[in-house]
């Protein structure tokens, strides 16, 4: 899909960046913006910037320590502030090679290994309270989630009737875990608070996809308590043999309509990968 970007409604826009459909959201009250999950490519910086020049941008915020979402640019505003949870920002820290290796292989593919994104300007996030709270003159909520990345947050803006809920509630992508211990459980209840959480908000902003309503979100967080549940059930023995094998075989048992989709199998053979590295009888890795 090529990048968008529109009002959702009059307090809430919303761009999508070609990109891995990532979303980035802008809250707006008056003339004041705050921007969410900032996008990925210079054209997405170029577009939001460009809509924001009749704003005075407040903040950035960042929903989780993946380097897809935490991405800045200086036509944004290089002294604007940027906050993420206290747990968000000990992931970034403690996953900071690897995010930078992902953006580095991204560079090298794309740009010959020119820097694409201005490193400097990363890494610069203030500490952000979970709960609510008011952030430059916005009300907010913020809310821990944990299964795909570790200390996520969900930003609940009720002004603006919306919710961004980072990457959970996709209709693109299957559910992906991170490989703490229990991320499988912790999912879960990430699925438990968003059900009240989707309640409340009238958009519902995922990191990946189309936004929605809260019906939508429902049928979204149906579908992802059912793969979910189905991963749970599966026995140490059928994690300690052949993956691929497991993989196709779980998904023919479970169809889910986001499955067919080549990124989603390889989300949904790393889950398994992180199922069987964290069960009793991990195998052997040669
Ligand atoms: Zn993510």
């Amino acid at each position: 899909m090529p990048a968008e970007l529109r009002l959702l409604n009059p307090q809430l826009g919303w761009h999508q960046a070609q990109t891995y459909s990532t979303n980035t959201g802008i809250v707006l009250r008056g003339r004041e913006a705050l921007i969410v999950d900032p996008g990925i490519s210079q054209g997405d910086f170029e577009r939001l910037a460009a809509f924001l020049a009749d704003y005075d941008l407040q903040a950035g915020l960042v929903t989780h320590a993946h380097w897809d979402h935490f991405l800045w640019d200086a036509r944004l505003g290089s002294e604007v502030p940027r906050y993420a949870t206290r747990a968000t920002l000990a992931g970034m820290q403690a996953n900071r090679e690897r995010q930078e290796a992902q953006m580095r292989e991204l560079e090298e593919l794309n740009f010959e290994g020119r820097e694409y994104w201005q490193r400097e300007l990363l890494y610069r996030e203030l500490p952000l309270d979970e709960g609510r709270q008011q952030l430059a003159g916005f009300e907010l909520e913020v809310l821990r989630l944990d299964g795909h990345c570790e200390g996520s947050a969900a930003f609940l803006f009720p002004e603006a009737k919306a919710v961004f809920v980072g990457d959970h509630l996709s209709d693109l992508e299957l559910p992906s875990l991170d490989d703490a211990p229990r991320a499988l459980e912790a999912y879960l209840k990430t699925l438990d608070a968003l059900e009240e959480l989707t309640g409340r908000a009238e958009c519902i902003i995922p990191g990946h996809g189309s936004p929605c309503g809260p019906s939508e979100a429902r049928r979204r967080l149906d579908a992802d308590r059912r793969y979910l549940q189905a991963l749970h059930t599966l026995e140490p023995a059928e994690l300690n043999g052949d993956l691929t094998e497991l993989a196709t075989r779980f998904l023919r048992n479970h169809p889910d309509a986001r499955a067919g989709d080549a990124w989603s199998q390889e989300l949904h053979r790393e889950n398994l990968k992180v199922l069987a590295q964290n069960s009793p009888n991990p195998p052997k890795l040669v």
